[in-house]
């Protein structure tokens, strides 16, 4: 049995994560759970679990939780440093699922106490970038990536030394608005960003894939966890979903994971490594499927992912500054106050102007993206 803390366990990773571990109650013993505002949500997966504490981020809500926790013996903590110390309390793995730079303080705990961290939340690393991949080296930490590209990419270099790589592919559904003119863009509406063909996220994400910068911050994300340089990156546009990503090798074999649009086949593959275990998925049916295609990516409707070449071509804290102006002009375009083509235009006017200098530190890191938080609003607000 493996003890298991999951920060961000309320959302939508959260409970993928957690319908494997009911399937698998005798494997796996839960220490920490974590949430942002849903107190009754939160509650009940750590009564359902027997967690040792739940942890509400949204401090003002800790009375709640405690009610709700009454008598259940489970401890409960509100706030962004009681967070900080769920993810210190020992745990075989961590699995890393808050959204946003949010959860990078957390990560990096849970990071320092050399286990095993499923990373799902790619903004913490695109952010942090080498603070991050440093303190994952400094402290023996096993780092396995939960995005499915990544987790794709990662089964398919297994037994294979990077040297011999020649490109890695990182395949892209092209999200909703994929066949979209780019005049009909501009008016896509919160409502229709969300509604992903092929995979069900929180909205956050979803909007990411709309405008094709959770593409973006996956190419940041490679460009970190497999260091073949950028330009052995590729991304390829792939609207079934089915392959996840592929490595070709210097001698013309290309390797790739399939599998079915659920995000439980690489938490399932994270959370078992290196064993396997099963999940409920569908096997996959290619007959059925039939069809899979395959096209070029059009950087000019979707320019998210040169920015995001761009941010790692120019180092430093240009990731980290990109990161935290898209976080900022979703939410706006979430709240309906900027249209859908301003996201990736704000993150480029953002980083555009002068850069922080590269961050050394966690406390850096940070720094960094409160100060792109803060030009991205006064950059939405000049252009109303
Ligand atoms: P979600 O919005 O469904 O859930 C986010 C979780 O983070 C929730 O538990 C929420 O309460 C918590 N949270 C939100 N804001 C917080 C804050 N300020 N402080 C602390 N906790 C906070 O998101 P999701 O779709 O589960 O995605 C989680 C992460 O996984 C993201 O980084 C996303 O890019 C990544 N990811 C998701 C998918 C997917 O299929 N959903 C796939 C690949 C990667
Ligand atoms: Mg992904």
């Amino acid at each position: 049995m493996r003890t298991l803390t999951i920060l961000g366990a309320t959302g939508s990773i959260g409970a993928s994560t957690l319908d494997l571990v009911r399937r698998n109650r005798a494997a796996f013993r839960v220490v920490a759970l974590t949430g942002h505002g849903n107190v009754a949500v939160l509650a009940a997966l750590a009564i359902e679990f027997g967690a040792d504490i739940a942890v509400i981020a949204d401090a003002a809500r800790l009375p709640d939780l405690r009610a709700a926790l009454a008598g259940s013996g489970i401890a409960s903590a509100g706030g962004a440093q009681a967070l900080i110390e769920a993810a210190q309390r020992p745990a075989d793995v961590t699995v890393a699922a808050i959204v946003g730079c949010a959860g990078l303080a957390p990560t990096m705990a849970a990071i320092e106490q050399g286990k095993t961290v499923a990373l799902a939340n790619k903004e913490a690393l695109v952010s942090a970038g080498g603070v991050m991949t440093r303190a994952v080296a400094q402290h023996g930490t096993t780092l396995l990536p939960v995005d499915s590209e990544h987790n794709a990419i990662f089964q398919c270099l297994a037994g294979n030394d990077p040297a011999h790589v020649r490109w890695i592919t990182l395949t892209a559904s092209g999200g909703p608005f994929r066949d979209w003119p780019a005049e009909r863009l501009r008016h896509a509406t919160p409502a229709e960003a969300v509604r992903h063909p092929n995979w069900s996220m929180g909205a956050k994400i979803s909007v990411d894939s709309a405008t094709m910068m959770n593409k973006g911050l996956e190419f940041i994300e490679a460009w970190h966890l497999f260091p073949v340089g950028a330009d052995r990156l590729r991304i390829l546009i792939h609207p079934q979903s089915i392959v996840h990503s592929m490595v070709e090798y210097r001698d013309g074999s290309t390797l790739a994971q399939l599998g079915p649009s659920d995000m439980r086949v690489p938490i399932a593959s994270a959370l078992a490594w290196p064993a396997r275990m099963d999940t409920p998925c569908e096997p996959l049916d290619l007959a059925e499927i039939g069809t899979l295609s395959f096209r070029r990516p059009d950087e000019v409707r979707f320019p998210a992912t040169r920015l995001a070449r761009e941010a790692v071509l120019a180092g430093g804290a240009a990731a980290a500054v990109l990161n935290a102006a898209n976080e900022i002009a979703v939410a706006a375009f979430l709240a309906g106050q900027i249209a859908f083509t301003r996201i990736v235009q704000c993150c480029d006017d953002v980083l555009a102007g002068a850069l922080p200098a590269p961050p050394q530190c966690l406390g850096d890191v940070i720094a960094v993206d409160r100060e792109a938080r803060v030009r991205a609003h006064e950059l939405m607000e000049s252009a109303r």
